[in-house]
């Protein structure tokens, strides 16, 4: 890892880049192969070494995209985040969905595995496959997503549920919903929140978040694009991690260069403004 780079640091000890690497709709498109993979070695060259995935993506293609894009690279200095789907996650199913998002990533083990949301199997189930996977060295650390407050609760209330590494939640501008409780109760726990779609998925949403009058008015006072002050601003907190996704290179390195953006005071005195923090509870938004 570049020492440059900012990290967070996971209840057990070990630091990941705070900066990653998203990959939701990568790999499902061939004639984008060749791009998608550059991007995603961009981002390890600039020590954006922790990229997230799921079972999900692509039917197992984005982690197929992950093994071709790091040929070449040592497996240790990359942290690979997958997730189980809930339809697969009993503890028997668990095991296997891991042994096949293994085989697909083409490694021995997966750093960072995840509940991509509560489904109806008991969260026990899930917790028991985890720790299966975690005693023969399949799965390093295990977390959680989608989890509102009292999912959450449920689940450190399991025997072993505290052994928790992250919660991955929709947090950005526009969405900062679970600053309400969710997040200081996350910060209570020393639990790490991973936050998805920290550009509010653009290209889905009509590019709301990146077009908004007030970022981009931060962004032109650093000479920056929204996307970098948008990054800048959950980076500043020193606890979350940012997983933008990114399937162009250039995308890649202006989402690193975020990285160097200080917002000051009144820069974030006028994205409060732009975008208020919740003044009540609300249900934990999600993609
Ligand atoms: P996102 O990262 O907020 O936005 C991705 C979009 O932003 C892509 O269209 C990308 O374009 C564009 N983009 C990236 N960098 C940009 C830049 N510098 N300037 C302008 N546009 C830029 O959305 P996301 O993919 O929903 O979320 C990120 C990752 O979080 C996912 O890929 C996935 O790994 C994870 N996630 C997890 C969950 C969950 O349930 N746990 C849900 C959603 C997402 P290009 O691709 O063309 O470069």
């Amino acid at each position: 890892m570049k020492e440059s780079e900012r990290v967070v640091t996971l209840p057990g000890g070990e630091t990941v880049p705070a900066l990653g690497q998203g990959t939701w709709f990568m790999g499902e498109r061939t004639q984008n192969r060749k791009a998608e993979i550059e991007a995603l070695q961009t981002g390890l060259d600039l020590g954006m070494t922790l990229i997230d995935t799921a079972e999900m993506y692509g039917n197992g293609a984005a982690e197929e995209l992950i093994a071709a894009a790091l040929t070449g690279y040592r497996r240790e200095d990359v942290f690979i985040v997958s997730k189980v789907l809930p339809q697969n996650a009993t503890r028997q199913d668990t095991r296997k969905a891991c042994e096949r998002s293994l085989e697909r990533l083409d490694t021995d083990y997966i750093d960072l595995y995840l509940l991509h949301w509560r489904g109806s199997v008991p969260l026990a189930e899930t917790l028991a496959g985890f720790r299966d996977l975690h005693r023969s060295g399949k799965i390093r650390y295990f977390g959680v997503s989608n989890f509102d407050r009292g999912d959450l609760a449920d689940w450190l209330a399991l025997p072993g549920g505290d052994a928790l590494a992250t919660n991955q939640v929709l947090y950005n501008l526009q969405e900062r919903g679970i600053e309400w409780d969710l997040l200081p109760s996350c910060r209570e726990q020393g639990l790490p929140v991973m936050a998805y779609s920290p550009l509010e998925h653009p290209t889905q949403h009509g590019d709301s978040l990146l077009k908004q009058s007030t970022l981009r008015s931060v962004a032109d006072r650093h000479g920056a694009t929204s996307a970098q002050i948008a990054l800048a601003w959950l980076l500043h907190q020193p606890d979350i991690i940012v997983i933008p996704k990114a399937a162009r290179a250039e995308h890649v390195r202006d989402n690193h260069a975020a990285l160097r953006i200080e917002l000051s005071e009144s820069d974030l005195a006028d994205l409060d403004q732009g975008f208020p923090p919740p003044t009540r509870p609300t249900q934990l938004a999600i993609r």
